[in-house]
């Protein structure tokens, strides 16, 4: 049982105390479909709230050294590792990935606090030469202030430590709205959190009414910063809701990631990027394959190859030994595939394995070949166990289908031509290129995109910049 383990909370975390509410909304394993917890329904009062005690908090925290905000993160990551199987067990309950992929995921998201504990020492200022001799130039460094942090479900632990890590060790403060399928995860965390010394109101967790929470962050003029990672409509409506407040923004929206295989590449580095790079968490990341762009002398050879790694995919509850795919999230979500499917069938495409589902939230991984240009999976994230394959002839053809939308995320390149390697990754309109290499996530490389997929790093020293407002002072008459 989840709720047995220490860590496991089921209230909102708000100025260091965890707060019940009038209504309480069920938390489900996906699964199952059975309920697991279920955590308060906080709205626009609860956020006021949690905005007030940020605001308070900012005072203190952004005056201590940087040094002891540090070791608190780094105290905080040794609860993370000490608590890895605990918060790997609450996630797959909640989310429903296989644990060792839920484990593999604390370990990535304790690696983000871990990484700003260091870079908290080396928000560093500057010295300007000025143009008068009895003046200097300072710029000082200074944190933004509190931020709003509203997060996905794929990734219950590493999308809140990518925002947390960084703004806590700028010396900002932070409010918390995790997704509504994954809260306990986020809970967890926040416990973590103040086992390790982080002071009341420094962070703070707020569960419930999605919009009402929302509305009131975006509206507050003392939120000075949203960091958002999730869907592109819900990213453009956040945008639209900060322009009154004017609030700095990150965000991380979604992907249409294309996975160029060319004719010289090594196809086995690239079937193993292929499985990586698309059935990872069951097809649901934001920078997982959505087209594989495939060169006709290897298309026949990676279609028949990837088939056979495919159908040894295991399906079943994520706390099942030997489990590779789990669950999807929701019926939205398996709607969502089976209609990418469907449709892709539709417009011609040969469906090579895979195309039931199981039962409940489980859907069979699939394999469509020959897919058309003007099938939806061509163009929209299907962000499920879907890989479609379309054909192509040439370099200019493979670039020209590659930056065909209005994504620009994640994309993969697979050529053992240098030349290549490198004209083509410069054409690609993307924020990253995994280049004969699909495991592109890490704490020390700038996580992000372009174009609708949306605006900001997190992760590597980049990632503390978006937390981080510039001061210049003149000093004149010396
Ligand atoms: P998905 O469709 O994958 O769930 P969303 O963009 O809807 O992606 O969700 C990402 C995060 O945005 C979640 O925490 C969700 O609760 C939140 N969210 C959804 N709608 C709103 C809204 N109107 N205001 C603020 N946050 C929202």
């Amino acid at each position: 049982m989840i709720r047995d383990l220490s860590c496991f909370r089921d209230k909102a975390f708000i100025d260091g105390a965890w707060i019940d509410g009038d209504a309480r909304e069920a938390v489900t394993d996906p699964a199952t479909g059975a309920t697991i917890a279920e955590v308060p329904v906080l709205g626009a009062d609860a956020t006021r709230a949690a905005i007030a005690a940020a605001s308070r908090a900012l005072v203190q925290w952004r005056a201590r050294p940087a040094g002891e905000r540090a070791d608190i993160l780094m105290t905080w990551y040794r609860l993370m590792l000490d608590h890895q199987d605990a918060l790997a067990r609450i996630l797959t309950a909640e989310q429903g990935k296989p644990l060792a992929e839920a484990s593999g995921e604390i370990i990535y998201a304790a690696n983000f606090l871990r990484w700003f504990a260091e870079e908290a020492r080396r928000i560093d200022g500057e010295i300007i030469a000025a143009p008068r001799t009895n003046q200097r130039i300072l710029v000082w460094r200074e944190p933004v202030g509190v931020v709003a942090a509203i997060t996905p479900w794929n990734f219950p632990a590493a999308m809140i430590t990518r925002k947390v890590g960084p703004a806590l060790a700028a010396g900002c403060t932070i409010i918390v709205k995790p997704a509504p399928e994954t809260p306990l995860t986020a809970l967890a965390l926040a416990a973590l959190a103040q086992e390790a010394g982080v002071p009341a109101g420094v962070l703070n967790v707020v569960t419930g009414d999605a919009a009402a929470i929302g509305g009131a962050l975006m509206e507050s003029a003392e939120v000075r910063k949203l960091s958002f990672t999730g869907s592109t409509p819900v990213g453009r409506m956040l945008y639209a809701q900060s322009a009154p407040t004017l609030k700095r923004l990150s965000l991380e929206l979604g992907g249409n990631a294309p996975f160029l295989l060319f004719d010289d590449a090594d196809l086995d580095a690239a079937i193993d990027g292929a499985m990586l790079g698309k059935f990872r968490n069951a097809g649901q990341t934001c920078v997982c394959v959505n087209r594989f762009l495939v060169q006709d002398g290897i298309y026949d050879a990676f279609v028949e190859r990837l088939k056979a790694r495919i159908e040894a995919l295991v399906i079943g509850p994520g706390t099942e030994a030997g489990v590779t795919t789990g669950p999807l999230i929701n019926a939205k979500a398996v709607a969502k595939v089976e209609q990418h499917v469907a449709d892709a069938l539709a417009h011609g495409g040969r469906l090579v394995t895979g195309g039931d589902r199981p039962e409940g939230l489980f859907l069979r991984p699939t394999l469509i070949a020959d897919v058309p240009a003007e099938a939806l999976v061509a163009r929209e994230e299907t962000f499920g166990p879907l890989a479609a394959v379309i054909r192509f002839t040439d370099e200019a053809e493979a670039i020209r289908m590659a930056n065909d939308t209005e994504f620009g995320l994640a994309a993969y390149l697979y050529t053992r031509d240098i030349g290549r390697a490198m004209r083509v990754a410069g054409a690609l309109e993307y924020g990253m290129v995994g280049l004969n290499d699909a495991a592109i996530s890490t704490e020390v490389a700038p996580f992000g995109g372009i174009k609708a997929s949306g605006m900001g790093r997190e992760g590597s020293r980049h990632g503390i910049e978006d937390y981080v407002e510039m001061k210049y002072v003149m000093m004149g008459g010396l």
